[in-house]
């Protein structure tokens, strides 16, 4: 078979992987921890639900919607975005799609053309770098040098004048750094200064935690006229992953280039679920609280748990998502005949029946990434499963 080149240039996702390895293990019986995808234990809200089973009753969700989305939902999603952001953007701003996974895709799609460079500090979220190469372009990721792996403009200028599009992931999936506002502002300044396309990626923007607060981009710049773009979604904050509903707000040039596109690839996202999203924007419940809550606690015993672990460090809390992302020392590596971290992770999964995605993947060998949205009694268990296997 002769497929596409680009089909062999492309790896699958190791996170979708890792999580379908430890499915098909639990399907013949093996009693598998699965921390390798990152998506809430919760089930979607019972309100959102609802709002999509009358949207059904009512015969809504039969027919092809506007490929940009329900007008209904993008008005939300904007008045949303200014009740948290303060920034008032039009539905003209708002493209809504098949997650925010797709989102993302359409704007490589947008703005990369052959050989441009796009920036993001690693370790960065799987996908960005599948799809920079889909684009064409050339996904240069530099690892920052600060402790907590936040990226500064210093570490930006190397490229200066080189820069197509630059990629920022606050709070950060893998780390859980948020970056603070005087940060994101020097960023933001060091882009405009450089003409650069600014994509913020703030899917876990409601996901912060302790004493720690999230910034969005649209704080600090507006989008008419301007090369900032925000990627969100319901994915994680309302828990529905499985709904496949995400959006970018940008200047409406961008967004009307992403939705010729998706004209030709999706045409809208389903119906139903933007039902549902549209539902979960509109309608006020304590259930984000109450999850957020949930997953600050995980954090905190699974912060402090992860310490007593050999051979793993993790110096920096996160302050927000739902990852931790440690350090593997070398001695472990060749206490257990391996060379790399993607093949620990193998041995992790067969040998301690924990999957946990390696940081090749994320452009950072020599850590494990490890999700604790799951209730507490299965984190504890995932821990000292990991001890033993250090221990050994
Ligand atoms: N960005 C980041 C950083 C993510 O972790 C994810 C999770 N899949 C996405 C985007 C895509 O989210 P969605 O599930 O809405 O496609
Ligand atoms: N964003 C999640 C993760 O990082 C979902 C999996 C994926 O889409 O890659 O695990």
């Amino acid at each position: 078979m002769t497929l596409a080149q680009r089909t062999t240039e492309i790896a699958p996702s190791p996170t979708l992987a890792m999580a379908k390895k430890a499915k098909e293990m639990q399907a013949a019986g093996i009693d598998v921890i699965n921390l390798g995808v990152g998506e809430p234990d919760f089930t979607t809200p019972n309100y959102i639900v609802d709002g999509a089973k009358s949207a059904m009753d009512a015969g809504q969700t039969s027919f092809y919607t506007p490929t940009a989305g329900l007008p209904a939902l993008r008005q939300a999603i904007a008045a949303d975005t200014f009740k948290r952001t303060g920034q008032e953007i039009t539905a003209e701003q708002v493209v809504v799609t098949a997650g925010a996974k797709l989102a993302l895709y359409a704007l490589m799609q947008v703005l990369v053309d052959p050989n441009d460079i796009v920036v993001t500090p690693a370790p960065y979220w799987v996908s960005y770098s599948e799809q920079v190469k889909l684009a064409g372009g050339r996904l240069a990721a530099i690892v920052p040098a600060a402790p907590d792996l936040k990226i500064t403009p210093a570490e930006l200028s190397a490229f200066d004048g080189k820069i197509k599009v630059f990629i920022l992931n606050s709070p950060n999936n893998p780390t859980g750094a948020v970056y603070s506002r005087a940060e994101l502002s020097a960023l933001l300044d060091w882009a405009d200064a450089n003409d650069v396309y600014v994509i913020l990626d703030e899917i876990y923007g409601q996901l912060v935690y302790n004493d720690a607060e999230f910034t969005s981009g649209l704080a600090l710049r507006q989008l008419s006229d301007s090369k900032l773009i925000i990627i969100d979604g319901v994915s994680k904050a309302y828990a529905m992953t499985g709904w496949r509903i995400g959006w970018a707000l940008a200047d409406a040039t961008i967004i009307n280039a992403m939705s010729n596109l998706l004209d030709h690839m999706t045409s809208n996202p389903s119906a139903v679920a933007q039902y549902a999203a549209l539902t979960a924007l509109t309608t006020d419940s304590d259930a984000l609280g109450e999850m957020r809550v949930a997953f600050e606690e995980r954090l905190n015993a699974t912060f402090a748990g992860l310490q007593k672990v050999p051979h793993l460090t993790l110096t920096h809390k996160p302050q927000g998502a739902f990852y931790l992302f440690p350090k593997v020392d070398d001695a472990a590596l060749a206490a257990h005949g391996v060379t790399s971290t993607d093949e620990l992770a193998l041995k992790i999964l067969t040998e301690a029946h924990v999957a946990l995605p390696a940081g090749e993947g994320f452009g950072m060998p020599g850590y494990l990434r490890l999700g604790y949205a799951k209730d507490q009694a299965t984190l504890d268990e995932a821990l000292r499963r990991l001890t033993v296997f250090f221990e050994d």
